[in-house]
């Protein structure tokens, strides 16, 4: 931490007794970076950060707001308005993450990282100030609201649309009942944005969310839709589009983990359809990364409690879902889970060995089978 960020300094350089009151708790810690008070737009120029609309957005999110919905929990209180947890930016085992709820900073003792919402926001993404903030104001901005009324037009278009039926047979996607269970939808393109002004959502707020795009055209064309928590995940139809689409944001947590939290066995796959054809064949103890690599939040969830983890990554046949999968294996097993590989035919995933004549049992087999 060489320079601080802006969101240090001005938070730092607006008020050095709030500084000092918050250092109290952290007494000899020199890692806020305040040694440079500047204001936010000393030294950006052109990109200078409108700062009056930055402590808005500060005030709009509480940091304990924004770190309990991204599953953090405070472990035991310090003094009024101050708590201790485990570390979310860091693989942490006993609390070393101070928020102070007066002052909306978080400083923590095993990485030395602290700051403001911003500068959690930066360090938990992963990007760069200006990302932190356009994110924020995203999170803010998208009302679950909008997310949901998008992820009930999809919905309905789905029942409109043989494609999308056709498409979702040809990947094992069956039982009305599973559609319904995974709230799946269907996105024609050319038609969400006139749905939603319709209903009085404004065009600059669908922008805003992702779900159209700045010429103004529905962001999603021909894709089946998956709604996740605060995202929506677009499977293309078409093999001349990017298969996998996220909106804006993070991509959320584990998929469906609510369900399968309490179970002492997790199956874990990187793909929504896998999870499909495993719920559909029985399997209900299945959650999906989307991806093989998990962020921050779905790693400290499958680390929640004591537990197995049967990773269930794409065979490939160059390997690399099998790489990711050891890597995550050691990574959990570092924090005490269980973790064991399963190996399906090379060339499958758990979507493929399902269409191409798998059944429950056999899959059973593999989990059996596989390496601890
Ligand atoms: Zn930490």
């Amino acid at each position: 931490m060489g320079t601080s960020s802006p969101a240090q300094r001005v938070l730092l350089g607006e008020d050095r007794s709030h500084r000092l009151t918050f250092l109290a708790g952290a007494a000899h810690h020199r890692c806020l970076g305040y040694q440079r008070p500047l204001p936010y737009s000393a030294d950006r120029g052109k990109q200078s950060v409108n700062r009056q609309a930055l402590d808005d957005l500060k005030q709009q999110i509480p940091l304990m707001g924004y770190l309990q919905a991204h599953d953090w929990h405070p472990a035991r209180p310090l003094s009024r308005g101050r708590w201790m947890g485990l570390c979310p930016l860091h693989e942490d085992h006993k609390p070393s993450f101070l928020v102070d709820t007066n002052k909306d900073l978080f400083y923590c003792y095993g990485c030395g990282r602290g700051g403001d919402v911003i500068r959690f926001a930066e360090i938990y993404h992963q990007v760069k100030f200006p990302q932190a903030v356009a994110l924020l104001r995203q999170w803010r901005g998208v009302q679950p609201s909008l997310l949901q009324e998008a992820a009930r037009f999809y919905r309905m278009q789905l029942h409109r649309h043989s494609e999308a039926v056709a498409y979702l047979h040809q990947r094992g996607i069956r039982s009305w009942a599973l559609i319904e269970f995974m709230r799946i939808g269907y996105a024609p393109g050319g038609c969400l944005r006139g749905g939603l002004t319709h209903l009085g959502y404004s065009l600059p707020a669908l922008r805003q969310a992702g779900l159209v795009t700045g010429m103004g055209y529905d962001a999603y064309v021909r894709r089946i839709v998956f709604p996740l928590q605060g995202n929506l995940y677009g499977r293309s139809l078409s093999a001349a589009a990017p298969p996998h689409r996220f909106l804006p944001g993070a991509k959320g947590g584990l998929y469906g983990w609510q369900q399968v939290r309490q179970s002492p066995e997790v199956i874990l796959v990187e793909g929504l359809f896998d999870y499909a054809v495993l719920w559909e064949a029985g399997f209900q103890n299945v959650t999906c990364s989307l991806g093989t690599h998990l962020n921050a939040r779905q790693f400290r969830q499958l680390c929640d409690a004591p537990r197995t983890v049967y990773l269930t990554f794409d065979a490939d046949a160059n390997g690399s879902g099998q790489q990711a999968a050891e890597r995550l294996a050691r990574r959990l097993r570092d924090q005490g889970l269980a973790a064991r590989m399963v190996s399906l035919p090379e060339g499958h995933d758990p979507n493929s060995f399902f269409m191409q004549g798998g059944d429950a049992p056999q899959f059973q087999s593999l989990l059996e089978a596989a390496r601890p």
